[in-house]
């Protein structure tokens, strides 16, 4: 297991790799990777496919990308095609939202892709327990632990799961007559309260805890402590359910560290601007530093069609306040399941925010990229332009629609200030 083997001192080809990669010193990398507060997903079942990535604090930020069927939409095919997108446009890690089509084969093919792979084995659990059992909140813990065990013995790298949530929040926040606009709004959250709700029984993500632990560390898997009780609203940002979640989580994250099994840390949601930095620091500070992997967070609702930019905002601000991992939204979010092309905006948008925000974090390291394209630009050297930005094939597509000659763009032609200049 990488964080005992990183803790002993062992020192693994891919942690150097990823230390080359990131240009951090070797010995930085393996004291934090034991500390808990980097995590490389990567399950012992498929270490040889999977590209090396780090996720943690010293880091560059990295990008998730979700893609998967739903039950009103189940195209394998164009879940592939996205796939393809995403990994082409250089997402870090990928995750599988599936609920539509036969879930293992759509699982299975994605997994194809050589990027760290995450699930949500929850949704598999709840809608084989509608099939078999006639309704998702008669799922059993084995149901559910089976379906787990199943995802991890594939060779998935990191899996969400709801263990923050308990019954005591829930009902301490009845009992409080606590009222969100937007109530639960995490698809697993909403799952597991029910389930609690209907059985009056304790999580079992949270009640086996130790068993979940035992499991991750028999295939090395990194988990992803979900936020099922996640503000969907920004009214309902930083409120009683989201802060109770957070406590329970951050004793979850000891109790894995304790047993040298990888967590990462799931935040929110809906958050106002001013918010994004003190939900960051609150994390760092009450998990003590374990990897915080956010969903955005979108900084208004008014957005819908837009929300990859309204996330993108808060995703910049939470990436230079320290967050590791920024989940992708889509110009669909809310609305529908993407295409493929509203995949890549998504992406995009968040590549733009995570290394908007790194640039912030870790200074000279993050800026080659941004000094060589400026110096390009100064050149007016085109085809160096293409090949440093983001989307090379639009870059291109754009400047050369009216105008394909050497020299200025056409946005001021013979006034580009850099010929202006060039000869004085
Ligand atoms: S023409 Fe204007 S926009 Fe185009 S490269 Fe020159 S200064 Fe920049």
């Amino acid at each position: 297991m990488l964080m005992k083997e990183a803790k002993s001192g062992e020192i693994r080809e891919e942690i150097k790799e990823i230390s080359e990669k990131e240009g951090v010193p070797l010995e930085f990398l393996l004291k934090k990777i034991s500390q808990g507060k980097v995590v490389v997903p990567r399950n012992l079942e498929r270490r040889e496919e999977v590209k090396l990535v780090g996720i943690g604090e010293g880091l560059t930020t990295k990008v998730n990308v979700n893609v998967g069927t739903s039950t009103l939409q189940t195209d394998l095919e164009m879940e592939l095609e996205k796939a393809r997108i995403a990994v082409e446009y250089g997402t870090d890690t990928m995750m599988d939202l599936s609920t539509g089509g036969d879930l293992d084969e759509i699982r299975r093919k994605l997994m194809e892709f050589p990027v760290p792979f995450g699930t949500v084995p929850v949704y598999q659990a709840f809608l084989e327990a509608i099939k078999k059992r006639g309704a998702g909140v008669e799922m059993t813990e084995d149901d559910l632990f089976k379906v787990i065990e199943k995802h991890f013995k594939d060779g998935v790298d990191f899996v969400t799961v709801h263990s923050g949530v308990t019954k005591e929040t829930i009902e301490k926040a009845m009992a409080r007559n606590e009222r969100r606009v937007a109530g639960i709004v995490s698809r697993g959250g909403a799952i597991i309260s029910a389930w609690m709700l209907h059985n009056e029984e304790e999580n079992p993500l949270n009640k086996n805890y130790d068993y979940l632990l035992e499991l991750a560390s028999e295939y090395d898997v990194v988990l992803s402590l979900g936020d099922a009780l996640r503000p969907g609203s920004v009214l309902d940002s930083s409120d009683y359910l989201q802060m109770a979640e957070m406590l329970e989580i951050s004793r979850l994250v000891e109790r894995a560290w304790e047993k040298g099994v990888q967590v990462m840390v799931e935040g929110p949601g809906h958050v106002p601007l001013d918010q994004v930095a003190p939900n960051v620091k609150l994390e760092k500070s009450l998990c003590k530093g374990a990897p915080y992997y956010l969903l955005g967070p979108l900084v208004t609702d008014i957005a819908a069609g837009y929300d990859h930019i309204s996330s993108a905002i808060g995703a910049a601000i939470a990436s230079a306040e320290g967050a590791d991992l920024i989940c992708y939204l889509t110009p669909a979010e809310h609305l529908s399941l993407p295409t493929p092309e509203e995949v890549k905006e998504g992406l995009i948008a968040s590549k733009i925010a995570a290394h908007a925000g790194d640039i912030v974090k870790l200074g000279e390291r993050a800026l080659k990229k941004d000094r060589e394209i400026s110096e390009a630009r100064r050149n007016l050297d085109w085809k160096r332009i293409y090949s440093l930005c983001l989307d090379p094939k639009k870059a291109k597509k754009i400047r050369e629609r009216f105008f394909t000659g050497e020299g200025p763009c056409t946005m001021c032609g013979e006034l580009c200030v850099y010929l202006i200049l060039k000869d004085l």
